[in-house]
């Protein structure tokens, strides 16, 4: 499975992907956890973009997809994965067919979690994440039972110097004008499919579920460009299956 979650932060992208990787066993790839690993690590990579992430804009595409490559040349990322927070405007998707189309494996769909604003500034002032365990709570909407500690494995919960709500303002503008464009692109490709995000998580996951089903009953691409003589010709790729109520390009 092959899939981008696309959504405005605060969408839950995250929370479903976790989700999808408990289920299906291959890697979530977050640039945005990538990029804070290397912030924390001071890698060079990270110094460049800790400024950028801080001010909550987005970081070059030449360090982006330098670490997305790296990333995706990595031995479990070949049975599959799910990109979340990547790509996050037009050069950059065009850069993942690139790379993706060359290793055989496109993209199979691109799913949109369709939030409001309203939402998304609340989810995204009261997010609060574990440092050890990654475990996510909102304080309006699923608080921790003690404060700042993680219910699961009682580490301590931070509020990410993103999430403050100027920056919070920065980023909701940068997807409008940066990432927003992207499900155009998708449409064009008739990969995109919407959900919506505002209901309960599992109902979120359900939706999500059932076209990830969907999507993996479809052929698997022809990678050879010419069959060879002897071989006969590939049957065509059938018409894309129905999910649940959502149709691509919804
Ligand atoms: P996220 O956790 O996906 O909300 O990402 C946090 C921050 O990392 C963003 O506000 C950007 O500064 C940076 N970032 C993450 N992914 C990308 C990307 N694909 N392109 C550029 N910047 C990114």
């Amino acid at each position: 499975m092959r899939i981008v979650l696309l959504g405005a932060p605060g969408s839950g992208k995250g929370t479903q992907a976790k989700k999808l990787v408990e289920k299906y066993g291959i890697p979530q790839i977050s640039t945005g956890d990538l990029l804070r690993e290397a912030v924390a690590a001071r890698t060079p990579l990270g110094m460049r973009a800790k400024e950028a992430m801080e001010a909550g804009q987005l970081v070059t595409d030449e360090i982006v997809l330098g670490i997305i490559r790296e990333r995706l040349s990595a031995p479990d990322a070949g049975k599959g994965f799910i990109l979340d927070g990547f790509p996050r405007n037009i050069p950059q998707a065009e850069a993942l067919d690139q790379m993706l189309t060359g290793l055989g494996m496109p993209v199979q769909a691109a799913i949109l979690i369709d939030v409001d604003f309203d939402v998304l500034m609340q989810r995204l002032t009261g997010r609060r994440t574990c440092a050890s365990c990654g475990a996510v709570y909102n304080i309006f909407t699923h608080p921790p039972q003690l404060d700042e500690r993680c219910d699961k494995c009682g580490g301590e919960l931070r509020h990410r110097a993103d999430d403050r709500e100027e920056t919070i303002a920065n980023r909701l503008r940068g997807y409008t004008a940066q990432t927003a464009p992207l499900t155009e692109y998708f449409r064009r490709q008739e990969k995109l499919f919407t959900v919506d995000g505002v209901s309960d998580v599992e109902d979120v996951f359900d939706a999500i579920d059932s076209i990830v089903a969907a999507v993996e009953q479809e052929p698997a691409p022809v990678v050879e460009a010419k069959p060879k003589p002897e071989a006969k010709p590939e049957p065509k790729p059938a018409g894309r299956a129905p999910s649940a109520g959502m149709e691509p390009g919804e």
